[in-house]
């Protein structure tokens, strides 16, 4: 067993009198903490008049344009607000397409001439803004010559204010597009989706009947797992921190085969954190609502309740930063990278999916009969629909490198998008494609063999936890995002997508409405014939089995292994079609993060590979070599000559590493060819060295090793 390097673990939790070292600001009573920092409706009412609060609604609940008198409005409450609250500068906070968000304060104050300065901030101020857009990605949208770009506000996402020990700063959310309009961030095309997804059910809705919804909503409520280390191991690891994974690492001698870990209670110093996160992410408006520990040691999750899918996106964008913040003050790193640990559980985000009324009906509610449910029918037979369709574009929607360690890789969830329906849900369709009326399981009740134990509804089937794209109750969950991922672009393909398919049934139950037939004899043969042509997608068995990928490959299903698989699926016909038709991203738009997402892969894993590169020829052949020089001084025979074979081998894999590097006489045709080659040459060359080195690492004495092991890494809370 390695020595366990754990200097500062008890110190970094305590301060000397015993405080912990992150207290929580506890000034706050807990009941009023809740969106202290949000200029929320309750907010606005209070100091906006009300013709200006009546304006806002609208523009947040119909999508209305809104007018500069209206900004002008806004704008003077929320300068007073957060003064108020502390604030000394404003920031126009948007998403440009690293995935991150980007800020550029500009401070509240301006000198008036006479040695005072006065706040100033007006509608102008509050709807637009210019930051020097030229260093972030656009994938050649903006020429060099015109590096203007807009930050625009978006009034249906609240401001909010981030506190600093040292000051605070209130933060509006908003667009990032060029001069000429076109989209450079995520939410743009977000909430065009939305637009779209909302056009296209609220005519679907009146033909169920529905004369009263004005808008649907799209729902998101994403579950984010992370990993927590000691901060220590942290900065003794230049792979975290210049990759945010480990690129060296034997297997531990214990992972998590001992299943302890999974909803196994919590450490002090971790529960503290988590206490103090939900306290920061409460006070904006963030509303989490569960925590518990996941598979892999040191792995949490963390879940909100759902919200509409841009505030959920800017929400989780938070979430990302707060819960990295925040571990700080505990002597903590927070991971959110998809594989920190080879060998050791990845994290994901499951994408909890539905569209719901501007009056609280959530479209994806089967009820007690689902069978007679046709509204419920027809949306269900929507999604399988689209997402059959479009199976390419959702996988690559969520392609990044660190996601190939877990798509395709030997992890969950598989590469093939399927759906699981769940048990009852696909006999009701299954009766629907054979013209029967069909019947849903009633639900029955489950005794645990004791009285004093109530009896427990039973579910109409298992939940099928191996499917990335799961029907679970009243929703729908896409759980094959990556765990750093923004949320916002598999919901804008998800609701897109889902728009298009909506809209096509509606068309066909229009033409069958016009012919006189009655709802349901309109309706059941459009629904046979579509989930006929797309039950393909649908898959209740074990996804991670060897038999699916066979099956899948019959079935004709899309299996894109890696990163170069799936992106070209951003730009091709059907999806070029299927965004241009709905208005969410025009094909230069799409060619822009195609180019965009292909670079980012091409150079994190350049990243990847240079410091694979130099930590195994700096910092471990000279552990290894010193190791030797000991075995030689001590000469013991058989140790010397193993030890040399295995030096041997690191130093033949480095030399092949940074010749696939240098990438000498190396010519891409364009970008994709280039990703291919990182995939095909570099990510090998990569494990290569890794083996040779993890079994270095299992015989060079453990006080020569200069990486922190797994074992202690993973163990130490
Ligand atoms: P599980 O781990 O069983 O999947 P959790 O309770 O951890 O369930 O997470 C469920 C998530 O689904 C929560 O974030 C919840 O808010 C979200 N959710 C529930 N209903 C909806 C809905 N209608 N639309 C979107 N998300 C929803
Ligand atoms: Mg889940």
């Amino acid at each position: 067993m390695p020595r366990i390097r754990q200097q500062n673990v008890l110190a970094a939790q305590w301060t000397p009198n015993g405080d912990w070292l992150g207290a929580p600001d506890l000034t706050v009573p807990d009941n009023q903490i809740y969106a202290c920092n949000v200029f929320s409706p309750a907010v606005q009412r209070q100091r906006l008049p009300k013709d200006v609060v009546r304006r806002l609604q609208h523009t947040l609940e119909r999508g209305e344009a809104l007018d500069t008198s209206t900004a002008d409005a806004v704008a003077l409450a929320m300068k007073e607000w957060a003064l108020e609250k502390g604030a000394t500068h404003y920031t126009h906070w948007f998403q440009p397409l690293t995935g991150m968000t980007a800020e550029k304060h500009d401070s509240f104050y301006g000198p008036t001439g006479e040695g005072t300065a006065l706040a100033e901030f007006s509608g102008k101020e509050l709807i637009q803004g210019e930051p020097d857009a030229s260093s972030f990605p656009t994938g050649g949208i903006r020429a060099t010559f015109e590096a203007r770009g807009y930050t625009a506000w978006d009034p249906t996402s609240p401001a909010f204010i981030l506190e600093n020990p040292n000051g605070a700063l209130l933060c509006i959310p908003t667009a990032f597009a060029s001069w000429t309009g076109e989209a450079l961030d995520h939410k743009i095309p977000l909430l065009r989706s939305m637009d779209a997804m909302s056009k296209s059910a609220i005519r679907a809705l009146r033909l169920f009947g529905n004369h009263i919804a004005q808008r649907v909503f799209t729902t998101v409520g994403p579950e984010q797992e992370y990993f927590l280390i000691d901060e220590q191991y942290y900065f003794e690891r230049p792979d975290l921190i210049t990759t945010g994974r480990t690129l060296f690492g034997a297997k531990p001698p214990r992972g998590h085969e001992l299943d302890d870990h999974y909803f196994g209670s919590m450490p002090d110093r971790i529960l503290a954190y988590m206490l103090d996160t939900e306290r920061e992410l409460a006070k904006l408006g963030v509303p989490v609502k569960t925590r518990h520990n996941e598979v892999a040691p040191n792995q949490f999750e963390l879940a909100p309740v759902f919200e509409n899918s841009n505030v959920g996106s800017d929400h989780q964008q938070l979430t990302m930063q707060i819960i990295q913040n925040v571990a700080r003050r505990y002597g903590l790193v927070c991971l959110l990278h998809e594989k920190p640990f080879a060998g050791v559980n990845g994290s994901g985000k499951h994408n909890n999916w539905s569209m719901g009324t501007d009056g609280g009906e959530n479209l994806l509610e089967p009820g007690d009969t689902p069978h007679e449910n046709l509204q419920f029918l027809f949306f269900c037979a929507a999604v399988l629909q689209a997402v059959n369709r479009h199976q390419g574009l959702l996988r690559a929607s969520i392609a990044s490198p660190g996601q190939d360690h877990r798509l395709g890789a030997n992890e969950a969830p598989p590469a093939i998008i399927s759906i699981s329906l769940g048990a009852n849900l696909e006999k009701v369709f299954g009766a629907i494609e054979r013209g029967e009326a069909g019947e849903s399981t009633p639900e029955s009740f489950l005794g645990l063999g004791t009285p004093v134990l109530p009896p427990l509804p039973l579910h109409g089937g298992d939940r099928n936890r191996t499917s990335p794209f799961a029907f679970t109750g009243n929703k729908f969950e896409f759980r094959a995002l990556g765990s750093s991922m923004s949320l916002s672009l598999p919901n804008t393909v998800l609701n897109t997508i889902v728009a298009q398919a909506v809209d096509e049934l509606a068309q066909e139950l229009e033409g069958q409405l016009q012919d006189g037939k009655d709802l349901e004899a309109a309706l059941r043969p459009i629904l046979q014939r579509s989930y006929a042509s797309n039950k393909r997608i649908v898959f209740g068995g074990d996804n991670y089995s060897e038999e699916w990928n066979t099956e899948a490959e019959q079935r004709g299903l899309l299996n894109l292994r890696a990163t170069p698989d799936a992106l070209p699926y951003l730009v091709t016909e059907e999806t070029l079609k299927v965004f241009g038709d709905y208005g969410v991203l025009s094909e230069r738009e799409l060619d822009s993060r195609y180019e965009v997402f292909l670079e980012q892969y091409v150079t994190k894993l350049n990243i990847e590979s240079e410091t694979a590169a130099s930590i195994a020829r700096t910092m471990l052949l000279p552990a290894a070599t010193r190791h030797l020089a000991m075995l030689r001084a001590s000469g013991v025979a058989g140790l010397i000559s193993e030890t040399e074979g295995l030096i041997a081998e690191c130093v033949q894999a480095i030399h092949g590493l940074e010749s696939v590097n240098r990438g000498e006489n190396q010519t891409y045709e364009d970008l994709l060819s280039h990703a291919r080659y990182m995939y095909d040459q570099v990510v090998p060359a990569m494990d290569t060295v890794r083996v040779a080195a993890d079994k270095l690492e299992k015989v060079v004495a453990d006080d020569l090793w200069p990486l922190p092991k797994y074992a202690e890494i993973l163990f130490i809370k």
